[in-house]
C-alpha cells in the first residue's frame, strides 16, 4: 500500500509541513538523510522575525554595497570562483530591487508573515512547545541619526503594515539593553519579534511530536521523484523505491537537485551564514540585538549567545571559511564591551535563497501530488508553520489560506 504524504527533508520547513498535515488528519513519512534539523535549521538566529516584510533588494542598501564588498570578512562575500555561477541571480536579485516588484514582494510577504504569526501559535500549542517561545521583541542598533533617518523606508512600509514599533534613544535605549557601546546612539524596539530557546532543541522536539503521532522516519538520502499514476514514486540513494499518494520537497538549499529534473527551473541558490555561540553567560542580553549595518545577530539562547549572519555567495561545496565567524564576534566584542568571548562554537550554514526573497510554495510543474516548500531564505523558521499549513492546504484540496500566486514555483 502506498504511503499517505512523503516530506524529503527533516529541516524546520519538512518538520512544520509534517505537523500540519498531521493536524489536517494526513499521514507522514519523512526522509531526512543525516539526521534531524542538521542543515540550516541547526545553528540559526532564533528569530520568528515577522515583521521582516521587506524583500532583501530593498534592504541592501546601494550606498553599503562598496564597503561591504571592499570588506573581504565583511557581511556581504562572493568568493571569485563563484561570481559566474551566481551571475544570473544576482541580475536577479537587482530586478527584484525595482520599486513596483519590492511592493508587490512586500504585500505578498506581508499575508505570509500574517499566517506565520497565527500558524506558528497554533503549531506551538499543539506540539507542547509555546514554553520555548520567548516575546522579548528585538533591538535594532544605529551608529547615526543618519543610519536611522536612511532606514525610515522601511518602517514607514511596516507601519502601513501595522507593525508596531519604537525608536529608542537615551535611558530608553540603555534600560532595553545595558551594556551596549556609546557608538550605539538610536535603536529600534519591535515588540513583536519572537525568538525560540534555541532552534535545534525547537526543531527536534517538534519532530519528537510529528514522530509520536505517528509520522514514520526514514534515514536515507532520495535522489529523484516521478509522478507515476495516482501514486509519486521516490527514489532512495540505495534504488529503494517509495510510494506514497503525495510528496513535498522541503530539502532546503538542495532542493533543485531533485526538482530541475522534474522540468522546474527554479533560481536557488545559497547564502551561507556564519556564527558563534558563546558559553551561557557571556553576556547580559536582555533581548535579540540586530546590527543591521554590520550584517549580524546577537541573540540570548538557552544554549549559549549566538552572534551571526552575514552572506557569503558561495555556493554548496566550498569549505566554510570560519574568519568569518571571527569577524562578528570580533565586532560584537566592541559593540558590547563587557562581552567575554571564549569557548564559542562556530557554525555555518545553507540558506535556501531565491532573488526575490520569496519562498517557492506549490506544486510542480509534473503535477499536483508532487507539492515544493523550500527557499525561505533568512527566514525559514519564522515562516516554517504558515509553509506547513499552506502544503495541507495544497493537499487536502481546501482553498489556500492566503494567495499563493506570488510563492509559485512557475514564476521565474
Ligand atoms: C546564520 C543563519 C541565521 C538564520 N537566522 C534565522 C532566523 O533567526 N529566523 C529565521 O526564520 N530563519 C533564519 N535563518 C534561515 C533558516 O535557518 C532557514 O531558512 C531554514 O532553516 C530552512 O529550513 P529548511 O527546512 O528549508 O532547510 P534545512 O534546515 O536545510 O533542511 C533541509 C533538510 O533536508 C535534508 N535533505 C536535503 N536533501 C535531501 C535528500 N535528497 N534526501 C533526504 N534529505 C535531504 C537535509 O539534510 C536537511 O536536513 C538563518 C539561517 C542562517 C544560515
Amino acid at each position: 500500500m502506498p504511503a499517505d504524504v512523503i516530506i524529503i527533508g527533516g529541516g524546520i520547513v519538512g518538520l512544520a509541513s509534517a505537523e500540519r498535515l498531521q493536524a489536517a488528519g494526513r499521514r507522514v513519512t519523512l526522509i531526512e538523510r543525516a539526521g534531524i534539523a542538521r542543515g540550516a535549521s541547526f545553528g540559526n538566529a532564533g528569530a520568528f522575525a515577522f515583521s521582516d516584510i521587506l524583500p532583501l533588494a530593498a534592504a541592501v542598501r546601494l550606498s553599503r554595497l562598496p564597503r561591504w564588498l571592499i570588506d573581504p570578512l565583511g557581511p556581504l562575500a562572493i568568493p571569485p570562483a563563484y561570481l559566474p555561477r551566481i551571475l544570473p541571480w544576482l541580475l536577479r536579485f537587482w530586478r527584484a530591487g525595482r520599486s513596483d516588484r519590492i511592493a508587490r514582494s512586500t504585500m505578498a510577504q506581508t499575508a505570509l508573515m500574517r499566517l506565520a504569526e497565527s500558524e506558528m501559535a497554533a503549531l506551538t500549542a499543539a506540539a507542547g512547545l509555546a514554553g520555548m517561545v520567548r516575546k522579548e521583541g528585538s533591538l535594532e542598533l544605529y551608529e547615526s541619526e543618519g543610519e536611522l533617518a536612511a532606514s525610515a523606508a522601511g518602517w514607514q512600509a511596516r507601519s502601513a503594515a501595522g507593525i508596531a514599533f519604537e525608536h529608542v534613544r537615551g535611558e530608553r535605549l540603555a534600560a532595553l539593553q545595558p551594556g551596549l557601546s556609546p557608538r550605539f546612539p538610536v535603536g529600534t524596539f519591535v515588540p513583536e519579534w519572537q525568538t525560540v530557546d534555541d532552534p535545534f532543541t525547537f526543531a527536534t522536539r517538534l519532530a519528537d511530536h510529528v514522530i509520536a503521532a505517528g509520522a514514520e522516519l526514514v534515514e536515507a538520502e532520495a535522489t529523484a521523484l516521478r509522478p507515476e499514476g495516482e501514486t509519486v514514486a521516490v527514489t532512495l540513494a540505495d534504488g529503494c523505491v517509495l510510494a506514497a499518494r503525495a510528496a513535498v520537497v522541503a530539502a532546503g538549499a538542495f532542493s533543485r537537485r531533485l526538482t530541475d529534473p522534474l522540468g522546474d527551473r527554479i533560481p536557488l541558490e545559497t547564502e551561507r551564514g556564519y556564527n558563534t555561540t558563546l558559553p551561557p553567560g557571556a553576556f547580559a542580553l536582555r533581548r535579540q540585538l540586530v546590527f543591521g549595518g554590520h550584517g549580524f545577530v546577537v541573540t540570548p539562547l538557552s544554549t549559549g549567545i549566538r552572534i551571526g549572519g552575514a552572506v557569503e555567495l558561495g555556493g554548496l561545496d566550498l569549505p566554510p571559511d570560519y574568519r568569518r565567524s571571527e569577524a562578528m564576534l570580533t565586532k560584537a566584542a566592541a559593540f558590547l564591551p563587557g562581552l567575554r568571548r571564549e569557548g564559542g562554537t562556530q557554525w555555518m550554514g545553507f540558506r535556501p535563497s531565491l532573488p526575490d526573497s520569496l519562498p517557492v510554495i506549490g506544486a510542480s510543474r509534473a503535477g499536483p501530488r508532487i507539492v515544493y516548500a523550500f527557499g525561505h531564505g533568512h527566514l525559514g523558521l519564522t515562516q516554517s508553520a504558515a509553509t506547513g499549513r499552506l502544503v495541507a492546504d495544497l493537499l487536502c484540496g481546501r482553498a489556500p489560506a492566503i494567495d499563493i500566486a506570488p510563492f509559485s514555483p512557475q514564476r521565474f
